[in-house]
Formats: structure tokens, sequence, C-alpha cells
């Protein structure tokens, strides 16, 4: 537990990824580390209690690494159960262990300060020694050290995100999409993180889950401690500890607006997005769930333009058989049929990793196996899947989208795969729909170079700005630490959706956006500007981005465009497309905050 629990109110802030404002009691999942552990005076009364406490974490630690050992005798070799006992040493150190006594009761310290101090000196000195051997000690050092310290500091409690049983607001180091698409909405009111982007899949997550985010908190999961009250604002990305009741008031009329305004804009959300000068735009919606269809319905969505397939895989222990498959493609197609339903194929890898593909960790996953790429490596997964989508063809407007291509090779094999598994149907009477339209998305800089090669390959370009920003910028999604130079307005990106766009239409194919960008107000005009003629987003942006657009002039989203072609920098895009919300409907971009 942290030594000074937050006693008076407290505001932290970070990046705002799902809107909404919730409040409630924290529940720790995962904290960061902290670099070491704050040092703090010890009266010499308390110094034998201190030294219990110690006694109490290190015979508990012991235990645990006698029991693990216990559990796994008979899986394990001899040999790698040996690592076990090499730990109760490390852990049994006398002179570590004589040492930290004696710190505590001379320099009349806390026992994490002292013991982290003392493991530290040994470990640095160890690590000093140019022997592999002995380097790695000084790892098994810090790792059994990390586990007392946990112990002492209360972080070890283990968290059961399947079970919770009072509704809280989850605050964690970190959170991967795995775990948050397994989230209990009714239990987790909020969550808030120490790491992540705006586009990270945690955060694209929350927002379709309906859950408050904040991420890139930077060391909140220290912070806090579980049972402290906080209110949590998605809309502007801060958290309260300790709200006072004037707080409590003002969010809730803050609230209170957005629901109204919410509730005004659902009423025209069956209308076209058509611009004022007569164009229109299609305006989808992206899922990850069957359960989402019920919220594309509700937002007055024209379809799904991104479903992304691999949730279907990810919460799993075994790979869906195509039986399984075949009945999740079906059941959306007809659920939203006329409309039609881009399903993607699977676009595992990068912060989407799962043992059930047998997966192993990359030194940078998300220039490494990922979507198309592992798919055509394992071609049995990746047929199996587009089998499952051909069949489900017949029963609804499907159409098919590959992931992160990159050049013509990958599409060229990928349509090579589709062509035997038609032909594999087809030779078994199986229906399916002949005339399926398979497009791509566009979102590696070197596929943007290569579009019109592409563009005779696809039948539709949609592009992915969440990943073609990180990769265009060299600026990882995740990463908190560098989110301000995530730039959607930059005018090198806005070159590149323009080259999509051009080439598309010299191939008479159409271009779209199924990115976070697409929902965000203030870059709205610059997208429909730049040619793009359909947008897919998070249902719940839906209705404000449909509004939006029954606002503007198809005309002067050009002249902004170019205008930001021939710009220098992000900062006057920015400034002239806001500029122009702001003109066309007044108080917007106040009140609808973007999603990135
Ligand atoms: C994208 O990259 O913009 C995209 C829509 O795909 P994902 O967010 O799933 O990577
Ligand atoms: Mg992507």
């Amino acid at each position: 537990m942290p030594a000074n629990r937050i006693q008076i109110e407290t505001f932290f802030r970070g990046i705002a990824v799902s809107p909404g404002v919730c409040r409630g009691k924290v529940l720790i999942l995962e904290r960061g580390h902290e670099e070491e552990p704050p040092r703090r005076p010890i009266a010499a009364e308390r110094v034998e209690e201190e030294l219990a406490r110690f006694q109490r974490s290190h015979a508990a630690i012991r235990h645990q690494i006698l029991q693990i050992q216990e559990e796994v005798r008979g899986k394990m070799q001899s040999k790698e159960l040996e690592i076990f006992d090499a730990h109760i040493s490390i852990l049994d150190d006398p002179v570590v262990l004589e040492e930290t006594v004696r710190m505590v009761r001379e320099q009349l310290m806390n026992v994490e300060f002292a013991y982290h101090a003392v493991v530290e000196r040994y470990a640095e000195a160890l690590a000093e020694v140019g022997d592999d051997y002995l380097r790695e000690r000084a790892a098994d050092l810090r790792d059994v050290c990390l586990r007392v310290l946990n112990h002492l500091l209360g972080r070890d409690q283990q968290v059961d995100l399947q079970h919770l049983t009072e509704p809280c607001i989850l605050v964690s180091h970190d959170l991967a999409p795995t775990q948050t698409a397994q989230l209990d909405r009714n239990m987790v009111l909020g969550l808030a993180t120490d790491v992540g982007g705006k586009t990270s899949h945690t955060a694209i997550l929350a927002g379709s889950l309906r859950i408050p985010a904040v991420v890139g908190l930077q060391n909140i999961s220290l912070e806090l401690t579980s049972g402290d009250y906080v209110l949590l604002d998605g809309f502007n990305g801060i958290i309260v500890v300790n709200p006072t009741d004037q707080t409590l008031y003002e969010y809730g009329e803050i609230v209170r607006k957005r629901e109204d305004l919410q509730a005004g804009l659902l009423e025209s959300k069956d209308s076209p997005a058509v611009t004022l000068d007569g164009t229109r735009i299609i305006v989808a919606a992206n899922i990850e769930h069957l359960s989402d269809i019920l919220a594309v319905h509700e937002c007055g969505a024209e379809g799904i333009g991104l479903f992304r397939t691999e949730y279907l895989f990810l919460e799993r222990e075994t790979l869906p058989t195509e039986e399984e498959q075949f009945n999740s493609y079906q059941r959306v197609a007809k659920a939203m049929k006329p409309q039609s339903v881009i399903l993607r194929t699977l676009d595992v890898g990068g912060d989407k990793i799962s043992g059930v593909f047998g997966m192993t960790a990359e030194e940078n996953p998300f220039l490494g196996l990922r979507a198309i790429r592992f798919c055509l490596q394992k071609p049995e997964i990746f047929c199996t899947q587009l089998r499952a989508i051909l069949r489900a063809s017949i029963v609804g407007n499907i159409k098919l989208m590959y992931p992160m291509i990159s050049g013509v090779d990958e599409i060229d094999e990928a349509n090579r795969l589709l062509e035997s598994c038609k032909e594999e149907l087809r030779s078994k009477g199986v229906p399916f729909d002949e005339s399926i339209e398979v497009g791509m998305m566009m979102e590696i800089p070197s596929a943007v170079l290569m579009a019109d090669a592409l563009g005779r390959r696809a039948k539709f370009f949609s592009i992915g700005t969440n990943d073609l920003i990180q990769y265009t910028l060299a600026v990882d999604r995740l990463n908190e630490r560098i989110a301000h130079l995530y730039d959607p307005a930059h005018p090198g990106l806005l070159r590149l959706i323009q080259m999509t766009v051009e080439s598309g239409n010299r191939n008479k194919i159409w271009t779209g956006v199924c990115g976070e960008m697409a929902a965000d107000p203030a870059l709205v005009p610059l997208l429909l500007g730049l040619g793009v003629t359909k947008l897919s987003i998070s249902p719940i942006a839906v209705p404000a981005v449909k509004h939006l657009i029954r606002c503007l002039k198809l005309s002067e989203a050009r002249e902004l465009a170019e205008f930001a072609l021939s710009a220098e920098s992000s900062v006057e895009v920015l400034a002239r497309s806001r500029a122009l919300v702001q003109r066309i409907a007044p108080g917007f971009l106040e009140n609808h905050s973007a999603s990135i």
C-alpha cells in the first residue's frame, strides 16, 4: 500500500480515450514498478514491528516458491526444478538479510527501502562482472527481491476480472486488449491506465464497450490504492481523487448537457449524411463483437465498415472451428442485411497477442508477425476463416478485407489462397457469393506508394489511419510518452491519404477511412475534402459525425484540403480545420470531444 494515501481532492491528467463520466471505488489490477520504494523514517520503538513485517513477507514468498515448485514437479525436468532451489537460497542469503536488518535498526528506516538498497548493491556488483552466469544471478536476485517488495507493499493481491463482486473503477499499469474484451460492463464503471495511447486496441475496445477510460496517466497505479474514491472523466482525460461536492455537482451538469446533446443528435440519426451541396457520405460502424450489432442499429450507422474478426479468436483457449466462425459471420450478415458488412480477416499480433495462435513475444511486435503476414505463414488458419466468410456471404451483403497489406505480393498470395478456397467450395457444391468484393486496408506507407498496382487487385481501399499514422510518423500508437507526436493532421499523412484516394479514383474503386481519425469532428472536413467517401467509426460517434457532415459544404472541405496539402505543419492545418467547424457548427467541437 502506498505510504501516504491521498487525503484531499487531487487531479491527475491523462489521455481521454473513451467518453463518459463515472465515479466509484478504485480496484488496482496491476501496479507499475517503482524505481525504488520510497524511504520513510521509523520511530525507534517501531523497529521490531517493521522487522516482523519483513519476516512475514519473507516467509510468505518462501512458501509461495516452494508451493509452485511442488505444483510443477512432474511437469518439469529436475534440472529446471533447480531454479526454485536457487531462488530459495537467494531469498535466504544471510548476508542480504543481516544487512537489511542492520540498516533498519541503525538508520531507522522502512524495511522496503533497506531491503531494496541492499539487493541493488549486490545485483549491480554481479551485473558489472562480464560473465553471463553472474549477470543471470543478478536478474534472479532482483526478481526475488521484487516478489518480497510486492508482498510488503501489498501489490500482490490477485484480481479475478471474471468474478468481480462490486462495481469499481479499474486502475492498472497496463491492460491488454484480451483482458479489456472480457470486462464485465456492469462491474467495471471506468478504466484508467499508466500507459497507452489514443488508438491502442484497449482504448478502442473501451469505447465500444462504452466504458469511460483514461490512459497515459503515467503512474496512477502507484499513486492510488484499492478502495480510493475517484471520479473519472473520459471526455477530458481526468481522474479526480476524493472529489469535493462542488466537483461532483459540476460534473453532474457536464453529464446532463452531454446527454441532452446526444439525445438531440439521435433524433436525426437515420437521416443520411449529405453535405449542404449534395454529396452523400456513407457513415458505417466499426465493431469487435457480435454483441455490438445492437449499438450499430441504435446509432444510425449505414452498415459495418470494419469487423475486427480477431476478437472471435482472442478470448478463447482453442481456435474457433470453421462452423463456429461461419455461424458468427452469418449472424452479423443477417442482422445487417441489406446493408454491407466488411469482415476484416485476422489482424493478430501487435498488441493483440493470444496463446491460441502459439505466438511468441517479439522485440517490435507492431513491426513483426502481424495480420496478413501471420495469415500467410499459417494458411490453414487463414483458409479456415476464408471458407467460413465465403459460406456466410450468401446470407447477406458481406465484403472481405485484408489487413496490413504492404505490397502486391501479399495481396496476390492472399487472393491465390482465396481462389483455392472458392474452388474447394465449388467442388463440394457449397454455395457462396461468386461476386464477393475483396478490398484491403491501406495502413502501411509502402502500400500507398504502390496503390495503383494494388487498386488493380482490390475492390476498395479502407485507410487504417491508426496504423498509417504510426508507420508514417514512426510514432508507436501505444506509447503515451510520445502521444503528442501522434499527429493525424500531419501534412505528410494527409498527402498519403490524398494519394490513396487518387489511385482509388484511377482504378474506379472507393476509398474510405476506418481509423479513429474519422470520428474526430476537427478532422472529418479534411478527410472529405481529400475525397474520402466512406467513414467507418465507433457506433457512439456516428450520430455526431453524420450531423457535422450535414452542416458542411464539400466545396469548403475541398478548399481546406487544398490548403492542408500545401501546408508545412499540422498546427496551421488544425487551426484552419477547427475554424471551419466552429463556423458551420458553433459549439460542436467543445461538446463532442474527439476520440483521437
Ligand atoms: C487502423 O489501423 O486504423 C485500423 C482501423 O485497424 P486497427 O485499429 O484494428 O489496427
Ligand atoms: Mg490497423
